[in-house]
């Protein structure tokens, strides 16, 4: 659904009155202040001393600016209210205000196309990569904030890139964005050209050129209804997602957990999607490291997955 210009232009001015409600460095320090506080909580006293400031009518002015939205008053003081929170975890988060490089960092997996060792780095563009300097495969990329590199050793960070991209995908593939709780659009999009189907076709998509999956024959598509969440998934990840394919795919030898998604041939692997002939609308995904024979099926509602047959 598209918003209609005066429902955007009502969106934009009510976001506008509250980003200048934080206009402020002060009114920042004292949502500080109050993070750092015991039960996000301080007295008037004690907060106008955490934050140091002098004039007592400028600070009363200024958190009387932030009171309703961020901050709440009670009986023993100032409280964080939620939204005060989220604009803290944005903050944390970094992307406003650092910007950090890692690695090249060493992996323990190799190159599934030449099987050299694949290295991780994390750019100022906030975007990690897994990528093999062998043969220049890129093998895995995704946006990662600043925050998961700190106090962590490059391992960490690694591992840390590992969950949260794990995290983002299974979020967006049942439906929910991952940063603003919207709708999102689901659709698996395929290489293989139809007219008269619903499906995607893959060359179509917006920066597609630029995916580190583009010679997979099909991905899934998401698309937030609110957000600037927009991305394409593997569509291996999808299995990922069901504890009945974990678990058999456990008892094929392959431990999704304890192996890095990198290292997930279903996921990374390019051969092992495969459309289905005669109907584009289904997707086998094969997985090449399972002691078997072994694959799963799945349609474009992505609710069923189902054991697929393959040729011995
Ligand atoms: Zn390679
Ligand atoms: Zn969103």
């Amino acid at each position: 659904m598209v918003d209609a210009p005066s429902d955007r232009n009502q969106v934009a001015t009510d976001a506008e009155s509250a980003f200048m409600t934080l206009s402020h460095d002060l009114r920042l320090e004292i949502l500080l202040a109050l993070w750092d506080a015991p039960g996000f909580s301080l007295s008037f006293s004690e907060l106008r001393k955490a934050v140091g400031e002098r004039d007592s009518g400028s600070f009363t002015y200024h958190l009387s600016e932030l009171r309703g939205q961020f901050v709440a008053k009670t009986d023993a003081g100032y409280e964080l209210q939620y939204p005060g929170h989220r604009v803290l975890d944005a903050i944390k988060s970094g992307v406003f205000h650092e910007q950090v490089t890692v690695g090249p960092v060493e992996l323990d997996d190799d190159c599934r196309e030449c099987g050299e060792g694949l290295r991780f780095e994390y750019d100022t563009d906030y975007i990690g990569r897994v990528r093999c300097l062998g043969c220049g495969d890129r093998t895995l990329e995704w946006p990662f904030d600043p925050g998961g590199t700190v106090d962590r050793e490059p391992e960490g960070i690694v591992a840390a890139f590992d969950r949260r991209t794990r995290l983002v995908w299974s979020c967006a593939l049942d439906g929910v964005c991952p940063f603003c709780a919207g709708r999102i659009d689901r659709e698996l999009a395929s290489r293989v050209h139809e007219l008269g189907t619903c499906i995607g076709v893959l060359e179509q998509l917006d920066r597609y050129d630029e995916y580190f999956a583009r010679e997979h024959s099909a991905v899934v598509s998401v698309d937030c209804d609110r957000c600037s969440f927009y991305s394409f998934i593997p569509v291996g990840v999808v299995l990922l997602t069901r504890p009945t394919v974990t678990a058999q795919l456990c008892d094929a030898g392959v431990d999704v957990r304890e192996t890095p998604l990198w290292a997930l041939g279903f996921v990374v692997d390019a051969d092992a999607v495969t459309v289905q002939e005669g109907d584009v609308t289904r997707v086998t995904v094969t997985i090449p490291d399972a002691n078997e024979p072994l694959g799963f099926t799945l349609d474009e509602s992505f609710e069923h997955v189902e054991e697929a047959s393959l040729d011995q």
